[in-house]
């Protein structure tokens, strides 16, 4: 049977619950215990695809076609488990499960409710999530207080009632505040999100207190007083540089130890060495390079957050500090001067949405095409350098996506009307199709022609990625390619749908249909991005 760790936060929201979730499924993954994680969100839509990755940050694919919230990113680069469209679920998916039910009449003439029919849909999802695991995980969105927040709430207070004790820990993460006027951490705050969590019924058994540094015995004591916490459940969690570093933090506060013990369980000894090495590799980074990320997302650090983390990752493999910096492509709409002047290593612009900054976007890729700089477009950003390369080279000058004028005379990136999964289904896309899921999304697999860069950097003619898109390069005009630069250098496996091109006398020019950022971890980078590093570092103007 599964058992049961819920993970809420009280006084602010962005306390990185999801790190902390993540860190302690890692720690009790290598202590051998089959661990999965869930986040439950309370907003109503029915997942973020469709959500501004202004407001709440990157959508995480899944490999089976998901569009998750991004701490579905943290738990992959942090437990070996891969996330599924289980793992993640909204307020809005809950509701339209019900009422898909009350339409069918599988309620028989009951009144609908809030409590027992949605709690107990939340508890059905939770349970078909965990399916199978030993310990999941259960991260709540939201702040203690939200009224979005309390059917997530009473579910999982109501799990404890029915699995017993022993089956279910309640885990609460606060902030503790530094008042420089009196030179303190004040714990009111925390005493009183904990009184909100007790007044609908839960007392947590474990604390997690964000705070900037170490806070004192005496201030603990205070706290487990007044939230009838145990001493040494209060659990300090300070700010770190490194993410990775978190697992080892809380691992000397015996989290895991606790946890276990309040689940009557054990388990073997933890072992934190590959968290040690991939430390040490940050700590003694001897390159460093610049890499020019292109965007438009670039004021939320969290929209390309697996992007960000994938180049981090890939530079540990060359001992290299990537230093990424975020440039609005709107910026680069009327000079590209910015580029020229600071001299970045490498060029990447990631996948996106709309029309704003596309020019700027182009401008760019010219810019790296011609002066040689290593470059790597992922999804938009590929389906851009096609575009500039039509355009530029090929004079082709009308050359544009129809996602961006619906009726040009080269559409060389059209939408995708139809393609088979791998499964060989057939889906059918139209222009007026709902925006909802409507992309091809999720694991594909590729078929990479050898002697290609790409096949260099995967070693390997097939590969499966996740893909998010809608559309692709159009087939009918492909015949333009032929005998020149550029190179169509992987094809879907079926259907025959563009993956990837590069261009053959650049020292490093890549573009990918997929997303590979979202298949990287820090124990085991993404092979493009291992090879794109390589290039940003051995290209490096000295
Ligand atoms: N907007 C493009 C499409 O839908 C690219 C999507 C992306 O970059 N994820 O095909």
């Amino acid at each position: 049977m599964t058992k049961y760790i819920f993970v809420t936060g009280g006084v602010v929201s962005s306390l990185g619950k999801g790190i902390a979730a993540a860190s302690l499924a890692s720690i009790l993954e290598s202590r051998g215990i089959n661990v999965t994680l869930m986040k439950l969100d309370p907003y109503i839509n029915v997942d973020p695809g469709t959500m501004s990755p202004f407001q709440h940050g990157e959508v995480f694919v899944t490999s089976d076609g998901a569009e998750t919230d991004l701490d579905l990113g943290h738990y992959e680069r942090f437990i070996s488990a891969k996330m599924n469209k289980n793992n993640n679920f909204t307020t809005g998916k809950i509701y339209d499960s019900v009422i898909k039910k009350e339409r069918l009449g599988e309620y028989s003439g009951q009144t609908v409710q809030v409590i027992p029919h949605v709690t107990d849909e939340i508890k059905l999802f939770i349970e078909k999530g965990s399916a199978g695991h030993q310990i999941a995980i259960i991260e709540i969105g939201g702040t203690v207080g939200d009224i979005e927040s309390l059917p997530f709430l009473e579910a999982a207070r109501q799990m404890s009632v029915s699995l017993g004790k022993n089956n279910v820990c309640y885990i609460h993460l606060t902030l503790l505040p530094f008042l420089n006027s009196s030179g303190e951490y004040k714990t009111k705050p925390t005493q009183h999100s904990v009184k909100e969590l007790r007044q609908i019924g839960i007392q947590p058994d474990i604390l997690l207190c964000r705070s900037q540094k170490e806070i004192s015995e005496d201030e603990k004591r205070k706290i487990a007083l007044f939230t009838n916490v145990d001493y040494s459940a209060v659990i300090s969690a300070i700010d770190v540089d490194s993410i990775y570093k978190i697992p080892l933090l809380l691992n000397e506060q015996n989290l895991d130890e606790i946890v276990l013990k309040t689940l009557g369980s054990q388990a073997d000894p933890p072992d934190l060495n590959d968290w040690k090495e991939i430390i040490k590799k940050q700590e003694n980074c001897v390159e460093s390079i610049k890499i020019a990320i292109i965007g438009k997302y670039t004021d939320l650090k969290d929209s390309y957050i697996s992007l960000n983390e994938a180049l981090s990752h890939a530079g540990l493999d060359s001992s290299a500090e990537v230093n990424v910096e975020h440039i609005d492509s709107e910026l680069l709409e009327k000079d590209i001067g910015l580029l020229r002047t600071n001299q970045y290593d490498g060029i990447l612009i990631p996948g996106g949405f709309g029309n704003r900054g596309i020019e700027g976007k182009i401008s760019a890729i010219k810019f790296a095409r011609e002066s040689n700089i290593p470059f790597l477009g992922i999804c938009l950003g590929m389906q851009l350098a096609v575009v500039e390369y039509c355009r530029n080279v090929l004079n082709l000058k009308k050359a544009h996506s129809t996602e961006f004028d619906s009726d040009n005379d080269f559409p060389i990136i059209a939408l995708i009307s139809e393609w088979t999964d791998d499964k060989g289904e057939i889906h059918e896309r139209t222009i007026n199709s709902p925006l909802g899921s409507s992309m091809r999304l999720g694991n594909y697999k590729s078929k990479l022609i050898k002697n290609s860069k790409i096949f260099e950097s995967y070693k390997n003619e097939f590969i499966t990625e996740r893909h998010r898109h809608r559309y692709e390069v159009n087939n009918s005009l492909l015949d333009n390619f032929e005998n020149t630069d550029l190179l169509i250098s992987g094809k879907s496996s079926r259907g025959n749908l563009c993956e990837s091109i590069e261009i053959k006398s650049h020292p490093w020019f890549i573009g990918v249909q997929f997303h590979p950022e979202f298949n990287s971890t820090p124990r085991n980078p993404n092979p493009l991005f291992l090879s794109f590093i390589k290039s940003c570092i051995s290209e490096k103007v000295l």
